[in-house]
């Protein structure tokens, strides 16, 4: 729906020199990067699912759903009228308006729905462009996504929940999941006294029956996003250790379990979706997996949520560059549109390239969680860790330029810039902060020497063509036979993941936007900030491969 054309003769002035808003583009279509990725990664059936949906999230309505649900954040309701506890958070319309979005395209289980290539990547790019409307529903999508492999670890206890996830559409209202179109999953694990390290955890399980799978939690989480979801994956201690749980918002006896939601959290950004601090009275839980081995079910979720941490950041960045794009092609200053002007072109061609290094390694990493061989599973577990590290670091000075190129109505909340600002930390803090990802690759390095030699040959495969690509390439490698201590971790993932984006460029972008990524990233001719590539950038065709298919 376009809305009947503002006024623009005011009485005491005409407004002129204003972009129009940022509207109706279909956002795949429009996105060069994110689709020649999409569809070289996953194949060409997947351009169709992914227009249709970069049409309706580009549309006027579901960007201002978007606008909506932040405006109108979640609100806790513990009691009733009449003193009952109900723990719940009630959304904006909006909300539930986009989650509906969200699972009738299939964000959350296109991947596993799809038999042969292409799923996953389907799944992120997805990911990547409902967020451009709003980042926040895509937590609970994301989560029920990543819940999948970890259900899948105890079969005879989640068949109904994965029944009724894969396939399922938005159902809000809580229910008992047999009665339900469709659920949504969510994943508490984190405690006041650890996050990072759960094993300091302090929630305690206790076994129902004897031999049997249903346990008793007491204790607390500190965060847990989505508590409308209606069922968690949740970590507790047994006495044989830390154990992985599926706790279901109404218990198996049909009564609402014991989860308390103590209160939500009033956050930077991300305020559409509720996070949320909950107690476990008593609340019954099936233990999934072997008692003692709870991380490692758990961990098959987080490491689907990783991907998804690239995948959101791809879309946190997309919309503030393409609202960039929009405004300095429809603005004037100095008799010159902005985007005629050199140094404004040099920063949005920089902004460009930082863009499609992001896409292709989204994209590339998306395809090996579909490999079903040893190297894939092993070039995914480290590139995702690298990827995660590297594009969420990366995403609020990009943000903050994107906002800059705006001027002072960047800054101003009715544009989507400050909430995309607020947003771009996130991904960083949330499923392994910053130091935890980089000891990861550490670990894995150490630990699984696979998942550097599938990383090497990656290199290999693409990296020969450039020059500047092949010296970087020598002293990381000659680096990497040295010892490696914990502080040397956040320099090395840094270089593993501008090489493998640069590889992946020089392989599969426009020569002008590898020359330029590789002269400026890997071959030091880069300024501080962003426009500042070399002279003999060339620029024009960067910045052309943006505005032309916004302009369209
Ligand atoms: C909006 C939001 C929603 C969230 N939703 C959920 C949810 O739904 N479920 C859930 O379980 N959790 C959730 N979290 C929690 C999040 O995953 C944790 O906050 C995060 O994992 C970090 O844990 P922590 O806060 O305990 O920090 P800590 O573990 O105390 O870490 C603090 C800092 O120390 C660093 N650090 C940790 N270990 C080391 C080390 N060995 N060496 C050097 N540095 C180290 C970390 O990188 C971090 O920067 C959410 C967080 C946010 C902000």
């Amino acid at each position: 729906m376009t809305r009947f054309a503002p006024n623009s003769q005011l009485e005491t002035h005409e407004v002129t020199n204003q972009p129009p808003p940022f509207a109706g583009h279909n956002l795949f279509d429009s996105d060069l990067a994110l689709r020649d990725a999409a569809l070289r990664e996953g194949g060409a059936w997947v351009g169709a699912p992914l227009s249709a949906l970069g049409a309706e999230a580009g549309s006027e309505a579901v960007l201002e759903l978007g606008d909506l649900a932040n405006r109108h954040p979640p609100e806790l309701v513990t009691f009733d009228r009449y003193g009952r506890r109900v723990d719940e958070a009630r959304f904006h319309p909006a909300y539930h308006q986009l989650m509906g979005v969200a699972m009738d395209h299939g964000i959350h289980d296109i991947a596993w729905r799809t038999e042969g290539p292409g799923g996953h990547v389907a799944h992120a790019a997805k990911l990547a462009l409902l967020t451009e409307a709003e980042a926040g529903v895509l937590c609970p999508i994301s989560m029920t996504y990543a819940a999948v492999p970890a259900l899948r670890h105890q079969p005879d206890v989640t068949q109904p929940w994965l029944d009724a996830v894969i396939g399922g559409t938005y159902d809000a209202p809580l229910a008992p999941i047999a009665g339900k179109r469709g659920v949504t999953i969510g994943m508490a694990m984190t405690e006041k006294q650890g996050g990072s390290d759960v094993r300091a955890n302090t929630t305690r399980a206790f076994p129902l029956e004897t031999g049997g799978r249903l346990y008793r939690l007491v204790g607390h989480k500190w965060f847990c996003s989505a508590p409308m979801s209606d069922g968690f994956l949740t970590l507790a201690y047994t006495d044989k250790g830390l154990s992985c749980f599926l706790v279901p918002r109404i218990a198996p006896d049909g009564t609402r379990n014991g989860i308390q939601v103590m209160r939500l959290k009033d956050k930077l950004g991300n305020r559409s979706n509720a996070s949320s601090e909950i107690e476990y009275h008593d609340a019954v839980a099936w233990l999934l997996g072997e008692e003692g081995k709870g991380v490692s079910v758990i961990i098959d979720m987080v490491h689907h949520t990783r991907l998804d941490t690239m995948a959101g950041t791809l879309g946190i960045m997309r919309r503030p560059l393409a609202e960039a794009v929009n405004h300095v092609t429809g603005r004037r200053v100095f008799q010159k549109t902005l985007a005629d002007q050199p140094a404004m072109r040099s920063v949005i061609a920089d902004l460009a390239l930082e863009y499609e290094a992001a896409a292709v390694m989204t994209m590339r990493v998306a395809r090996a969680f579909e490999g079903q061989g040893e190297g894939d599973r092993a070039f995914a577990r480290l590139a995702v860790a690298l990827g995660k590290y590297w594009l969420t670091k990366r995403c609020p000075n990009f943000v903050y330029e994107c906002m800059e190129c705006h001027g002072g109505v960047g800054y101003v909340e009715e544009t989507p810039l400050p909430r995309y600002f607020r947003e771009s930390p996130l991904n960083a803090i949330w499923e392994g902060s910053g130091n935890v990802i980089a000891l990861d690759v550490l670990r894995t390095l150490h630990r699984e020497p696979g998942a550097l030699e599938a990383y090497w040959a990656e290199i290999g495969r693409h990296g020969g063509k450039h020059g500047t690509v092949v010296e970087f390439a020598a002293r990381l490698h000659e680096r990497l036979g040295r010892p490696l201590g914990e502080s040397d971790a956040r320099r090395l993932v840094e270089d593993m993941a501008l090489l493998l984006q640069a590889v992946l460029l020089v392989e599969h972008a426009p020569e002008a936007v590898s020359d330029a990524f590789v002269d400026s990233r890997l071959g030091g001719r880069w300024g501080r900030c962003f426009g500042t590539l070399p002279a003999e950038a060339d620029i024009d065709a960067i910045v052309r491969r943006q505005i032309e298919p916004l302009a369209g």
